[in-house]
C-alpha cells in the first residue's frame, strides 16, 4: 500500500500545495491538506498520524522550520520530511561575507545590505540557514 502523504501548506502558499496535491492523488496516494494558521498545534497534528506518513511542508522557511523540527522531535525520519521551497518567490540569501539573511526579488548580483560587498547567489541552497548561499561578485556593474 502507498504511503500517506500529509500537506502542511498556508494561505499564501495554497495554490502550489493544492497543485502537487493533485498530483499525488492521481497517483493513487492517499493525501491530507492542513492549512496552518498562528494557532495551530503541529504536535498534536503530528502524534495523530500512523508511522510512516509522509510530511510535506510548503509554507515560508521560517514555518518550516518550526514544522520540521516538531517532525524530528516525534520521532519522524529526515527522509519522510520533505520541505517545498524551490518555487519561492523571494529566495533567501546568506552572505558569505558577513552572515546576515536578507529576500531577494531575483536570483542576481547585488549589494548586501548589511556589510555593502556586491554578492552573488549562487545554486547552492543552505538546509541549516534555510537560504541560498550567495558569493562576492567581481563582474562589474
Ligand atoms: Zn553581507
Amino acid at each position: 500500500m502507498k504511503r500517506k502523504i500529509v500537506l502542511f501548506t498556508d494561505e499564501r502558499h495554497m495554490e502550489q500545495a493544492n497543485t502537487k496535491l493533485k498530483s499525488f492523488e492521481q497517483d493513487g496516494r492517499m493525501c491530507e491538506l492542513i492549512i496552518v494558521k498562528s494557532e495551530t498545534n503541529y504536535e498534536e497534528i503530528l502524534t495523530g498520524l500512523s508511522v510512516g506518513t509522509q510530511v510535506l511542508i510548503c509554507t515560508e522557511a521560517e514555518e518550516a522550520q518550526v514544522i520540521q523540527r516538531s517532525a524530528l522531535s516525534l520521532g519522524f525520519l529526515h527522509d519522510d520530511i520533505i520541505y517545498m521551497s524551490s518555487k519561492e518567490k523571494n529566495p533567501r540569501v546568506f552572505c558569505s561575507q558577513c552572515h546576515f539573511i536578507q529576500r531577494v526579488d531575483q536570483k542576481i548580483a547585488f549589494k548586501c545590505r548589511n556589510c555593502s560587498q556586491k554578492i552573488l547567489p549562487s545554486d547552492h541552497y543552505s538546509a541549516y540557514h534555510h537560504a541560498f548561499l550567495a558569493y562576492p561578485s567581481f563582474q562589474k556593474g
